[in-house]
């Protein structure tokens, strides 16, 4: 009962469940990072869907332009879109290899699609496809939800869960992640010609 409150949080704090769903894919599939991580330093919650480790990346979102061209277009520009985004992440992440087969799927979807009806602003979507290409690969799939089909979805769940092992050594997966990610940074900002995506 006398015990102060800050000893009591030195010795009682305990460790972050590892590998909880959100963690999955740590550092670049993974979900946001959770705010009681943030704020407090960790989190109890085994099922959280929110990110554990270590983030160095802001967070990037879409302006309020960009959200409500993407709500407009059709459903080929989208997952034309994401396709562009989502190969330039995992290049970025070095997992263009492991993700193979989701791609592949996706590729399968979009060929599927019939083409856009009217013709779209080159310059807006282009501005669209920097920030996506920018955010990180769970946003991406997240913020296209509506036009994919749950096979894709769970495909890149699958892919998720095939990089879980990462959240076993924190410590280390953090200044490995800091390093590739440092190295990420170098790159911006992206210098994708405009048209590349439709190509
Ligand atoms: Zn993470
Ligand atoms: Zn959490």
């Amino acid at each position: 009962m006398s015990g102060t409150p800050k000893n009591f949080a030195m010795q009682s704090l305990p460790s972050p469940p590892l590998c909880n769903p959100g963690s999955s894919g740590h550092p670049f599939l993974c979900a946001r990072r959770c705010v009681y991580v943030m704020k407090r330093g960790w989190c109890h919650v085994q099922s959280c869907k929110y990110c554990h480790l270590d983030h160095y990346l802001p967070v990037v979102k879409l302006n309020k332009r960009q959200r409500h061209l993407l709500q407009r277009l059709d459903r080929k520009s989208k997952i034309d879109l994401l396709l562009a985004a989502f190969r330039r992440g995992l290049q970025r992440a070095g997992l263009t290899d492991q993700a193979g087969s989701f791609i592949y799927l996706l590729e399968d979807v979009a060929s599927m699609q019939p083409e856009p009806e009217a013709p779209l602003n080159k310059r807006r979507i282009d501005d669209l496809l920097k920030a996506l290409k920018r955010m990180t690969l769970n946003d991406n799939i997240t913020a296209f939800e509506d036009v994919l089909p749950e096979q894709v979805i769970q495909s890149f769940q699958d892919l998720r869960r095939s990089l879980a092992p990462t959240c076993d050594a924190p410590m280390t997966m953090s200044s490995k992640a800091e390093r590739s990610l440092k190295e990420a940074l170098e790159e911006f900002p992206l210098q994708a010609p405009a048209l590349t995506w439709l190509l």
